[in-house]
């Protein structure tokens, strides 16, 4: 029998929790809409670092010029 004797690497988030902890698109961004679609094709084929990529961009994209301002 062998035991491991060395610290093992980190056990990467199950989809499910990764998923829970997506940013939302802002409604009305081309930009974040688009990145919520390359998430989503980037998640089925298994590629979770460009999920994350997607992730971190949707969360850090700035909408100054989205804020409402007298929207009808
Ligand atoms: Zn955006």
């Amino acid at each position: 029998m062998q035991r491991i004797a060395y610290a093992q690497t980190p056990v990467e988030l199950p989809l499910t929790l990764a998923s829970a902890a997506d940013p939302g698109p802002v409604p009305g961004c081309d930009i974040c809409a688009a990145l919520a679609k390359e998430r989503a094709l980037a998640r089925s084929r298994g590629d979770h670092s460009k999920v994350s990529d997607c992730n971190v961009e949707i969360r850090n994209h700035p909408h100054k010029e989205l804020k409402q301002r007298g929207q009808r």
